[in-house]
């Protein structure tokens, strides 16, 4: 791997700030489905039981929920990439399998493909 440790700790360290960060926002709008991590499905509070209030409790549920995939997908990218760290292939593009660059990898440290390939 071309990526020297000091830049990959530093990768680590953003990915790592980056799950929490969109745990906490995923923990406001979804609950964990699953004991998988990173599997969420939205929640909407029960405001009550008349008509009026299932209304807005569905409306909620229907807001939240593309917010909810954007976030666990993005969730999903953060963890792939940690994964890929620890088994050494990270930085690689999944699509052309050439070295990911460093200043993408940077911008954006869950990038998965290079910028040919994006
Ligand atoms: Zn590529």
């Amino acid at each position: 791997m071309a990526i020297d440790p000091q830049t990959l700790a530093e990768l680590k360290e953003s990915l790592l700030k980056e799950k929490e960060e969109l745990e906490n926002n995923l923990g406001r709008i979804a609950k964990p489905a699953s004991d998988k991590e990173g599997d969420y499905e939205p929640t909407f509070e029960d405001i009550g039981r008349d008509i009026d209030d299932n209304i807005t409790e569905v409306e909620q549920f229907t807001d939240n929920l593309p917010v909810e995939i954007t976030l666990q997908k993005k969730l999903q990218d953060v963890l792939e990439a940690l994964e890929r760290m620890d088994k050494g292939t990270y930085g690689v593009c999944e699509n052309c399998h050439q070295e990911i660059d460093i200043e993408r990898l940077k911008a954006n440290p869950s990038a998965k493909t290079c910028i040919k390939c994006r």
